[in-house]
């Protein structure tokens, strides 16, 4: 099914920056034309939407679900010390959505793998979260790992994508979080499943702020939404990724509805 993309609800992909962005591939059929923009977009593929309970990626199960075919979403659970509170959250939106929500455990990386993110490391640092303390939060090659069995998982189903809430806020210590890993990495999936698994990540061109503008657009109850990485009862207001968020919302004019810590 195609329609053109001007006809839905006045969402354009340009205000995201997409449809000269080849990253895009769900609308790899998009004809483009000659000022640059989209007119249409192809609508069949079956999408598998990576969430984790935080603004960026409910915020993508949002848009995608809105404008096309989410077959299902997928958490994993590997023993960060917020993952108590973010699941819940993508619970939440999914039976809100009505989609199938499927939580994958990775009790390994909280036992084997050294990250002060993780319930098994050490305390969260507090600060901005391009700050090279927050190196501490990485948990080497996470992404590499839940892509991998995101790509199985969505051929297993019979999707024929899945979609990740990379953004341009990632920063460069975040390795995996970057063009430069996801490109690479999407090839790797499309030439390493039979069904080619396309690695979508549509807000790649975005900022955190532009991503809670959109999702305001959309009616995200971001009340309903986690970020802090300390996983106590209300977010904390202080470390990287609560700094990070204030940072958002301030910069989208939109009103944060986060109850932080005093
Ligand atoms: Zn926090």
């Amino acid at each position: 099914m195609r329609i053109p993309v001007n006809s839905i609800n006045g969402w354009h992909p340009m205000s995201l920056g997409l449809s000269s962005d080849p990253m895009f591939r769900c609308d790899e059929e998009t004809s483009l034309s000659s000022t640059g923009e989209a007119t249409e977009v192809e609508l069949s593929k079956k999408l598998i939407v990576l969430l984790s309970g935080g603004l960026d990626s409910t915020t993508l199960l949002y848009f995608l679900h809105a404008h096309h075919q989410v077959v299902g979403s997928l958490s994993f659970d590997y023993g960060s010390k917020h993952n108590h509170r973010e699941l819940p959250m993508a619970a939440y939106h999914c039976e809100r959505l009505g989609l199938e929500h499927t939580v994958i455990s990775m009790n390994f990386i909280n036992d084997y793998f050294q990250s002060d993110l993780l319930q098994s490391g050490g305390a969260i640092p507090e600060g901005h979260y391009a700050a090279q303390n927050m190196k501490q939060t990485v948990v080497p090659a996470r992404n590499a790992i839940m892509l991998s069995i995101a790509a199985g998982f969505a051929q297993s189903q019979g999707a024929e994508a899945i979609a990740y809430g990379a953004h341009t806020g990632d920063h460069a210590i975040y390795r995996d979080c970057r063009e430069e890993f996801l490109r690479p990495m999407a090839e790797a999936l499309r030439e390493g499943t039979e069904s080619a698994i396309e690695l979508l990540r549509p807000f790649v061109t975005m900022d955190k702020a532009a991503i809670v503008k959109q999702g305001s657009a959309l009616g995200v109850d971001y009340a309903q939404t986690w970020s802090c990485y300390k996983g106590e009862l209300l977010h904390c207001g202080r470390c990287g990724t609560c700094v990070e968020r204030k940072e958002a919302f301030l910069l989208a004019g939109v009103a944060d509805p986060t109850s932080y810590q005093k």
